[in-house]
């Protein structure tokens, strides 16, 4: 059968390791995006690239 669409993955900015800062910024992305504003999700997409580098190698 065909399950690979129903196991889709949401879209996310990353597909971060699980860290608490890690929750914490895709928790306040995804808040972002319910409230239509796009300035703060890219931000934190940004913000989530950072974190990544200096925490994440
Ligand atoms: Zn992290």
């Amino acid at each position: 059968m065909t399950d690979s669409m129903t196991h889709a993955k949401r879209t996310a900015p990353v597909d971060p390791p699980r860290c608490p800062t890690c929750a914490q910024i895709k928790a306040a992305y995804y808040r972002s995006v319910r409230e239509g504003n796009r300035e703060a999700a890219v931000s934190w997409t940004a913000e989530m690239g950072r974190h990544l580098r200096s925490a994440h190698g």
